[in-house]
């Protein structure tokens, strides 16, 4: 039975095994509000040798956005350029927004050693899925439809008719998430960190030989 009770018998070593010969790109998928910035935070406090990726977005700066934390921000005409060079590992509009993953910086962090994070939409998410298909994919689900709408509208940063752009986009995206490899409910959000947890180390364990150049395709 699933009781919502952080998981906290499970001791977890932290080394990572020396037979790997790159990192794992996680990419983490989810409607928007349902707290993907939050776990990845939680992530990041709790396992070693693992980054999340900056995006460039066309999105105005939110109250409390920092460039170059949260985001880089750039205008429409500086992102088509990056576009027009090919810098993007992928990219998508949403919400009336370009958004798009700076690709030279994963895999120089992913050939050090490191993990790597995307925090980005289910578009975005297929297209690392067929560029890069070691990729792990997981999804972020809300505990159910109307807490999702809630916590965009106690987010207090958009606009009515931005929040129901986000909610119809979250309808398609929820449709979407059986092409992940792995789901997790954020209800609590510790438990939800330490799922991912788990899953970061599963993988880490698992046998990787695997030396193609990705990057080269
Ligand atoms: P927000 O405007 O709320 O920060 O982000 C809106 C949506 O865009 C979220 O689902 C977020 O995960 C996604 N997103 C953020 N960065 C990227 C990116 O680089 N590429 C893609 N495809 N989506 C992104």
């Amino acid at each position: 039975m699933n009781t919502g009770e952080p998981l906290t018998k499970v001791g977890l070593e932290v080394d990572v095994p020396t037979s790997r010969i790159r990192g794992d790109l996680l990419v983490l998928t989810g409607p928007s509000g349902v707290g993907k910035g939050t776990l990845v935070q939680g992530l990041i406090e709790r396992v070693d040798k693992i980054k999340r990726s900056v995006s460039v977005t066309t999105r105005p700066r939110r109250p409390g956005e920092t460039d170059g934390v949260e985001y880089f921000f750039r205008s429409r005409a500086q992102f088509e350029e990056m576009l027009a060079n090919h810098e993007f590992m992928e990219w998508a509009e949403f919400a009336g927004h370009l958004y798009g993953t700076p690709m030279a910086w994963v895999y120089q962090e992913l050939d050090e050693g490191r993990d790597v994070i995307l925090e980005i939409e289910v578009q975005g998410a297929k297209q690392v899925h067929s560029l890069y298909p070691p990729a792990v994919l997981i999804f972020i689900s809300p505990p159910s439809f109307e807490e999702l709408e809630e916590r965009l509208r106690l987010r207090g940063t958009e606009t009515e008719e931005k929040i129901q752009q986000r909610l119809a986009k979250a309808r398609e995206e929820l449709l979407e998430k059986n092409l992940f490899q792995y789901e997790v409910v954020n209800d609590v959000i510790d438990s939800a960190v330490t799922k991912l947890v788990h899953i970061v180390y599963a993988e880490r364990y698992r046998v990787n030989t695997d030396d193609t150049d990705w990057s080269e395709g």
